[in-house]
């Protein structure tokens, strides 16, 4: 299939066939009753399963030491009987130990995480897959997901061709009419806006939180869509409230996805968490024994793409995000889909007290919550005993209110670091990380294992 798609003219009309194709099918799995979802969903991680242990030695590997066999495969329900697979694990593994089969690779699209800390992990799609996850991020998709209308429509994603958000551009280069670069300066995303004057905007939390921060400290009023739908990075309190506070009529809708599997799950219409697609990847939450975590206690999410068939993302728990199940639930057009009622920040970002606890970005932002004229932080763990922490200022707090910021943010944060210096410094924005549409609430630069003693 990968070479009619690049066929001049003919190829075009396949790829356009196929995304159809995926929509229709999405358009069912979401009529789908419960027990019908299951059935699905068992019947696929079957199908992605016996593939790895035919095709990617590290999965036969890693399945054959956990004494599975291709029987056991065949008749798996759920994943847990198969061993967790870390970050590190599936970089190592990059790229013959994943897939056995050099054309494949050669075909396939790379795609990358843009991590601001650590080495870029790396999957490979086939052409199936670009094109079923450009069907899913498109606008008739977000419809049907979150039970929206949406009509001229603003894309401000990364365009990197290493990224899978860049694949839409590369398949369909007339996507670029509703494309903007994120990464573009935020001035230039400012006048975007204002010149394109979409109904809807797809993009980052962050890029939006920055749009609507700079906005404010210029005093202009920008202009105002009716909804923003946001994927990537989970969405924090403070973003939200910044991002309000200059688009007060705007929706928001929230999507959450990874680089390493694309979709994961979309906001639930009765505002109850966030659904799983299990139709495209299956949701763990795991505790620290990797049992899975009961509804309502709060662990590691860990993801399985059913659709990758180039390099399988098995079991991966390289996402490092923290969720809950829902205790209940709830009867909007998704309820088919397992409901998570949490999504919390990323697990790897957490700061280590020499000598002490771990301190989760949670309790950082917690603390940080609390200060009052403040459009956006960000705490940088800098050295194992010294942490920077970045202030915006609304632009509104006069020059007593900013010097008194200092001293309460960093009191704030001094009761959770014992032993680490704390040195606050007032910025009119947070700078990106490179490479990355990402302004991450805490950033921790210093090695998780080294460093300390
Ligand atoms: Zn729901």
């Amino acid at each position: 299939m990968d070479r009619l798609y690049d066929l001049p003219g003919l190829g075009m009309l396949a790829k356009v066939a196929r995304v159809k194709r995926d929509l229709a099918g999405i358009r069912r799995r979401l009529r789908a009753t419960a027990p019908e979802v299951k059935e699905l969903r068992a019947a696929a991680l079957r199908a992605v399963c016996l593939h790895a242990f035919r095709r990617s030695p590290f999965y036969r590997e890693l399945w054959s030491a956990a004494s599975l066999r291709e029987d056991d495969l065949s008749a798996l329900r759920d994943p847990s009987l198969l061993p967790v697979v870390s970050k590190e694990q599936l970089r190592s593994a990059w790229p013959d130990g994943l897939c056995a089969d050099p054309a494949a690779l050669r075909r396939a699209r790379e795609i990358r995480t843009t991590g601001s800390t650590g080495t870029p992990v790396r999957v490979a799609l086939d052409r199936e897959k670009v094109l079923f996850t450009i069907a899913l991020f498109s606008r008739p998709s977000m419809e049907m997901h979150l039970g929206l209308r949406l009509e001229r429509g603003l894309h401000v994603m990364v365009r990197s061709p290493q990224a899978i958000e860049g694949q839409a551009l590369r398949e369909f280069p007339a996507a670029e009419e509703v494309f903007l670069d994120a990464l573009s300066p935020v001035e230039v995303l400012i006048e975007e806006l204002n010149r394109r004057r979409p109904q809807y905007v797809l993009s980052y939390p962050g890029i939006v939180g920055a749009i609507a921060t700079e906005a404010r400290r210029r005093g202009v009023a920008p202009w105002q869509p009716e909804q923003f739908v946001f994927s990537g990075e989970s969405l924090n309190p403070r973003v939200v409230a910044s991002i309000r506070r200059t688009f007060p009529r705007a929706g928001l809708a929230q999507a959450y996805c990874a680089t390493e599997v694309g979709g994961i799950a979309v906001q639930c219409h009765e505002g109850k968490g966030l659904h799983t697609l299990e139709y495209q990847t299956v949701v763990e939450v795991l505790d620290d024994e990797d049992r899975p975590a009961a509804p309502g206690v709060t662990g590691r999410i860990v993801v399985t793409d059913l659709r990758n068939r180039v390099t399988p993302v098995i079991r991966y728990a390289g996402l490092a995000d923290l969720g809950a199940w829902a205790e209940e639930r709830c009867t909007c057009p998704l309820a088919a889909y397992p409901l998570l009622a949490r999504l919390e920040g990323r697990a790897a970002e957490a700061i280590r007290v020499p000598g002490g606890p771990v301190v989760h970005q949670f309790a950082l932002t917690s603390a940080l919550e609390r200060l009052e004229e403040v459009a956006a932080f960000q705490v940088r763990h800098e050295t194992a005993t010294r942490v920077r922490l970045l202030v915006v200022p609304e632009p509104s707090a006069g020059e007593a209110r900013r010097e008194a910021l200092r001293a309460e943010a960093a009191d704030f944060l001094r009761p959770l670091l014992p032993g680490i210096t704390i040195e606050v410094e007032l910025v009119p924005a947070l700078g990106r990380e490179p490479g990355s549409h990402k302004t991450p609430a805490v950033v921790s630069l210093v090695p998780r294992d080294g460093g300390l003693e």
